[in-house]
């Protein structure tokens, strides 16, 4: 079947329903983006689509999210052809509303978070978290899907929107999908157009960074477990260093965080940790970036 658009809630909803009556036995597939789409987003919808018999691939740039207005009006806007990406990896609805459709007059009800919403990045844009949150849960209730996929790009987005689903009780299985990069290991992203030539070839000392903290998170790990808090936090300064050691010999990079947690609470590594994030967020000239790694504290 072709793929189909819709900018109205209702419009989608009553597709949806036809196509669910009609037997879609493998179920509803959701990928939530804010478009200018790339091979990381496409990762995403091709997972969706190989495992779900229906594909929704929502295109909402959220107001709500955006802490520094000059980001959401530079953002890049091209819809006509994200949906010709979205068609060509499987996509069978694309749903594109206004501003106005799902924030409507009067529309103040937001999902607040204490805890992991408010480290790494939730530090410098205190309302963003609020704002994702508050746009996947009314798009979790318009699609009602049952698997919903999100990039390991966004370790933070990814741990809070798996709380909460918990927290709320909602009904969805959140899958994580490996970050997609760019052959000198730069995480692709809707922001990486707003790099120059030189900031272009600075940018991928993110990627080295954490290369190297997680070579020193390996030689660590291989001398056994640290055994008290102050070992952690000691581990923890060790290997944030390695990677900020990389970043201050970048003259273009300026260092917002770098940070070792534990991936799943985001809080500070312990004895249960089963496995450690190192999250960098940094700009490039005007351009803010983030990426991480994960690492195995198991093995
Ligand atoms: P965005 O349009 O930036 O909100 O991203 C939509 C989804 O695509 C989020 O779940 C992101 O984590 C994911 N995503 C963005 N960039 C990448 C990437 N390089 N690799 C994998 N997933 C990504």
């Amino acid at each position: 079947m072709p793929i189909k658009t819709y900018d109205t809630i209702s419009g989608l909803r009553g597709e949806l329903s036809a196509r669910r009556s009609a037997g879609a036995g493998a179920g509803v597939g959701f990928v939530p983006t804010m478009g200018a789409l790339h091979e990381g987003h496409i990762s995403l919808v091709r997972r969706a689509a190989a495992e779900n018999d229906i594909t929704v691939v929502s295109i909402f740039l959220n107001p709500l999210q955006f802490d520094e207005s000059a980001d959401l009006d530079s953002y890049p806007k091209t819809l006509e052809a994200d949906i010709r990406l979205c068609e060509a990896a499987g996509t069978d609805l694309v749903f594109c509303p206004s501003v106005r459709e799902i924030y409507p007059d009067g529309a103040s009800t937001r999902i607040e978070m204490d805890g992991p919403t408010d480290v790494l990045c939730g530090r410098s844009r205190p309302r963003h978290f609020s704002g994702v949150l508050t746009v996947v849960g009314k798009l979790f209730h318009i699609v009602e899907p049952d698997a919903a996929y999100f990039g390991e790009k966004d370790a933070q987005q990814l741990a809070v929107i798996r709380k909460m689903v918990r927290d709320l009780n909602m009904n969805v299985n959140i899958v994580g999908c490996p970050t997609v990069r760019e052959a000198d290991g730069l995480a692709m992203s809707s922001r990486n157009v707003h790099l120059n030539a030189d900031e272009r070839k600075a940018s991928v000392c993110l990627f080295r960074a954490l290369t190297a903290a997680l070579e020193k998170l390996g030689d660590a790990a291989g001398h056994g477990a640290p055994e008290d808090d102050s070992e952690w936090a000691r581990l923890t300064a060790d290997v944030t260093g390695s990677a900020r050691a990389v970043l201050d010999a970048e003259p273009l990079a300026r260092t917002e965080y770098v940070e070792l947690l534990d991936a799943e609470t985001l809080a500070p590594l312990g004895g249960s940790s089963r496995a450690a994030l190192c999250a960098i967020a940094a700009r490039i000239g005007d351009t803010r970036l983030i990426d991480n790694m994960r690492f195995s504290l198991n093995e």
